[in-house]
C-alpha cells in the first residue's frame, strides 16, 4: 500500500507508550474513506470507529478545540483539511488492521500517516487514549499546516500539546526532570537536537528535552515566544527559515542561562 517513504518525520516514544509519525507518498487511496460501524465529525476530525465510543465524546468535544489553540500558541495559520482519526475498541484488532494496511511500519501504540491526501491517526482505546490522539492531532495539524517541520521541534511540540490545555504550563509529567536537570545548571543543547538526524536516535531524554526548550520558548517571554513564532512563520511561507540553533543564538542571547533560570 505504501509505494515509497518519502521521509520520516517523527518517532516517538515516551515511557511505556510510543508513536510512529510519518509522512508519506502514496497512491493508493486512504483506508479511512471506508465507512465504519461509528462515526462523527468533530471540527477537522473525521472520527471512524469500530466501536461506540459516546463515552469519549466530552474529549472530542475538547479536540476540537486544538487547532485553535494551535493557532493562538503558535502564532501560525492551521489549515482546515480533514484529518481521520481511525480507533479500534481493541489492542488486537488495532494491530491486525495496521499489519494487513502498513506491513512496513513497526508495531506502535498509536500512529500519524500523512500521504498526499488528509493525515490519518490511528489509535486504541485505553488509559492513554487522549493524550495519544491529543499528541498525533498535533502532528496531523502541523503537518497539514507547514512544508516541513523539523524532528525535534515535531516531537516538542506534540508532547507540549498532548496534556489538557489547563495543564501545559505546570502539570506536564517532564517538567520535574527538566526542573531537577535545571536545578545542578544543566541546559539541552538545541544544536544537538537540531542535529538529530533519525527516529532512531530519539529516546525519551530527547523527547523531553525537545518538550523543555518548547515550554521554554511559549512560557519565558514574550521576546522567546517571538522566536519560535517568528521561526514557525517562516516555515508556513516556505521562506527558508535556516538553523533554529543559530537563529536563538542571535535573537535571544543567553538563552541557556535564561532556560536554566525559567525551570528553576
Ligand atoms: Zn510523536
Amino acid at each position: 500500500m505504501v509505494r515509497a517513504l518519502l521521509l520520516v518525520v517523527a518517532w516517538c516514544c515516551c515511557g511505556t507508550t510510543a508513536c510512529w509519525s510519518m509522512q508519506v507518498n502514496g497512491q493508493s487511496k486512504p483506508p479511512a474513506v471506508a465507512r465504519w460501524p461509528h462515526e462523527a465529525r468533530v471540527g477537522f476530525f473525521h472520527i471512524h470507529a469500530d466501536y461506540d465510543f459516546s463515552a469519549r465524546i466530552g474529549f472530542f468535544r475538547q479536540l476540537e478545540s486544538l487547532p485553535r489553540e494551535l493557532s493562538e500558541t503558535l502564532g501560525i495559520k492551521i489549515s482546515e483539511e480533514p484529518i481521520h482519526l481511525i480507533l479500534f475498541g481493541k489492542q488486537n484488532d488495532y494491530r491486525m488492521y495496521l499489519r494487513t494496511h502498513f506491513p512496513d511500519l513497526p508495531s506502535r501504540q498509536a500512529l500519524f500517516i500523512k500521504r498526499r491526501g488528509p493525515g490519518m491517526v490511528f489509535a486504541f482505546e485505553s488509559q492513554r487514549l487522549e493524550i495519544d490522539l491529543r499528541h498525533e492531532a498535533t502532528h496531523a495539524l502541523l503537518h497539514a499546516s507547514l512544508p516541513y517541520v523539523p524532528l525535534w521541534l515535531d516531537e516538542g511540540l506534540a508532547e507540549y500539546f498532548e496534556i489538557p490545555a489547563a495543564q501545559r504550563r505546570n502539570g506536564n509529567p517532564h517538567h520535574s526532570y527538566v526542573r531537577m536537570a535545571a536545578l545542578v545548571g544543566k541546559a539541552p543543547s538545541i544544536h544537538k537536537l537540531e542535529a538529530i538526524g533519525g527516529i532512531d536516535e530519539m529516546g525519551n531524554p530527547q523527547y523531553r528535552q525537545a518538550w523543555a526548550w518548547v515550554h521554554f520558548f511559549l512560557h519565558e517571554s514574550d521576546q522567546s515566544r517571538a522566536v519560535l513564532q517568528e521561526f514557525l512563520r517562516d516555515l508556513q511561507v516556505h521562506s527558508p527559515p535556516g538553523s533554529f540553533a543559530r537563529r536563538v543564538a542571535t535573537d535571544l542571547p543567553g538563552h541557556p542561562q535564561r532556560f536554566i533560570k525559567h525551570f528553576r
